[in-house]
């Protein structure tokens, strides 16, 4: 899918409601707060129990549904989105592939949660996936870029082998959002994404989402939800639709503001090595070209040590020292501080809305001090 496509997808996403609206309904989804529905008689009426359905969470599957092109629900967390995508799709005897540098928590889910049910794990890095002999693996799990890493595999090709070899391929699309990367179309059977980040991009809800054109996969997702109460609130979906309505704008704004500070902090001669998908080399590049219609909000810098590094996080006025990424603040942290296997002085930096002019003298300012 081109880059117009996928913006005419947003308007549609932007304007879904249009075709159910009548005179003197709320523009806007309001925030339902009930547990129960009026329920007299046989129970035909669409909502019936909070635990099952709840209009605002429609307004945003709807939404989303739209831009995905796909079947969507909404978790109240991408862990708890990942969750669901586990437990229904895997069982006893099966093996699954996950990325070893990928989001941490998932392989942690797998090997602490799975495993003693008799799931077996297994991990290769991100750049290996192509390379990978996909047979007796029951389900795939892609995430390109990887992160913290920020390393690619080729979801097309990733894809086509894994379903040839009879496994279920699903991507972490949580750093690209449909918006910057389309794995459905790349021939992945599922995706998900934690809308905790870009998606909604405000920091102030954890949130999910996952989508598939396989109606099976969908309904026992869907069914897992309903049956686990793993569910998001009202007020978590409605902001989410808020912060949804203005993904376009932010995302294309923290991508250029990250283009332009990823190629300035590789020239700047405190900072060793840059890693962005945009400024990737040999088979990167290649692949980046292929399948990502942007590249990403997320750079990792690398300074010669853990000092300089935290110096650059504490003195930089615009960067705010938190963990995760996305929101329209710009943030940064060292990922080692976690456990994760980068080097001491690796940021992985996520570049917010801030005007990039501001931003990078910030930056500057610090970096020439260093
Ligand atoms: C943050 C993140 C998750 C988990 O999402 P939560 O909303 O924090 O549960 C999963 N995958 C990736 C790639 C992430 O960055």
């Amino acid at each position: 899918m081109s880059d117009p496509d996928v913006l005419s997808l947003f308007c549609r996403c932007l304007h879904h409601a249009a075709d159910r609206l009548q005179p003197g309904d709320p523009a806007e989804p309001p925030i339902v707060a009930s547990s129960v529905y009026f329920l007299p008689g046989e129970p035909t009426a669409v909502h019936q129990y909070g635990r099952w359905t709840n209009p605002t969470w429609s307004a945003l599957e709807e939404a989303l549904s739209v831009l995905e092109d796909a079947e969507t629900i909404v978790f109240p967390s991408g862990m708890a989105a990942i969750t669901a995508i586990f437990y229904t799709q895997l069982k006893t005897g099966d093996r699954v592939l996950l990325p070893s540098d990928g989001y941490y928590t998932t392989r942690a889910l797998a090997e602490k949660h799975l495993a003693p049910f008799g799931v077996s794990v297994v991990t290769r890095v991100t750049t290996d996936y192509d390379a990978t002999d996909f047979s007796d693996l029951r389900l795939v799990w892609v995430e390109s870029p990887s992160n913290p890493g920020l390393d690619l595999c080729d979801i097309r090709n990733v894809a086509m082998k894994a379903k040839q070899a009879g496994a279920l391929v699903v991507a972490d699309n949580t750093t690209l959002t449909p918006l910057g990367q389309r794995p459905l179309d790349l021939g992945a059977d599922v995706v998900v994404c934690s809308d905790t980040k870009v998606l909604n991009g405000h920091s102030d809800v954890l949130s999910a989402h996952v989508a598939s054109r396989n109606v099976g996969v969908i309904a026992r997702i869907r069914d897992w939800r309903t049956h686990t109460g793993a569910i998001p609130g009202p007020f978590e979906a409605w902001l989410v639709h808020r912060g949804l309505e203005s993904l376009e704008v932010r995302f294309d704004r923290m991508c250029r503001n990250a283009e332009t500070i990823a190629r300035r902090l590789m020239e700047h001669p405190k900072v060793q090595d840059v890693r962005f998908p945009g400024l990737a080399s040999g088979a990167a590049q290649a692949i980046a070209a292929k399948q990502m219609l942007r590249f990403g909000t997320m750079i990792g810098v690398m300074f010669a040590s853990k000092e300089q590094a935290e110096r650059f996080i504490d003195e930089c006025k615009f960067i705010r020292p938190t963990t995760s990424f996305g929101g329209v603040h710009s943030s940064a942290e060292r990922r080692a501080r976690w456990g994760d296997n980068v080097p001491d002085g690796y940021v992985r930096l996520s570049v917010g809305c801030e005007p990039a002019e501001v931003l990078w003298s910030d930056m500057k300012r610090v970096l020439d001090s260093l």
